[in-house]
């Protein structure tokens, strides 16, 4: 059988307030996956973290762009997650669990970590001065059951 595929891509400020509709974009295309509760939470936890990096890290309130695009490939779910802003000096330290750069604005550096459980693959790509790029995928169970 053909997989399905299908694209979204999406560019919106870097405000808090677009946070829950980053999210909500998700769950609203990924739900023809057939996707459990459980992944939806999942999927949507990953795409917060990420959002919410971009926005406080990436800007530091700055009002510029996020970038966010969605893949599908018959069951597994790709979310890009973009900024141009400032960048990670150090990748690897950064996705260390309760590594925060701003524990005073109670962080608790544990954004990648969450990235990391909820979804089964993470990339980070990114450049000081140029922005990051968060990649994650996860495959969700096909079920054409009763869900
Ligand atoms: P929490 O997510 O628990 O609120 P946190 O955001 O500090 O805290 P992580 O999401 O794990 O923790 O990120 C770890 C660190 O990586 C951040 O403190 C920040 O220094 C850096 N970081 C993460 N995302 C970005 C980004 N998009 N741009 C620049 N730096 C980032
Ligand atoms: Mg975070």
């Amino acid at each position: 059988m053909e997989k399905i595929t299908n694209t979204m891509h999406l560019t919106f400020d870097a405000k808090s307030v677009n946070e829950a509709f980053a999210r909500m974009t998700v769950m609203a295309f990924m739900a023809d996956m057939n996707p459990t509760i459980d992944e939806m939470e999942d999927v949507k936890t990953a795409v917060s973290e990420a959002v919410t990096n971009a926005i406080i890290h990436g800007y530091d309130d700055e009002s510029r762009q996020v970038e966010m695009s969605c893949i599908r490939e018959g069951q597994k779910l790709t979310v890009t997650v973009t900024d141009h802003g400032v960048g990670i000096e150090n990748v690897e330290e950064a996705r260390q669990p309760f590594y925060t750069t701003k524990p005073e604005q109670d962080r608790s550096g544990m954004g990648f970590a969450f990235m990391e459980a909820f979804m089964d693959e993470i990339d980070i790509t990114s450049q000081v001065g140029e922005g990051t790029s968060i990649t994650m995928t996860k495959y969700i169970a096909r079920d054409d059951g009763d869900r």
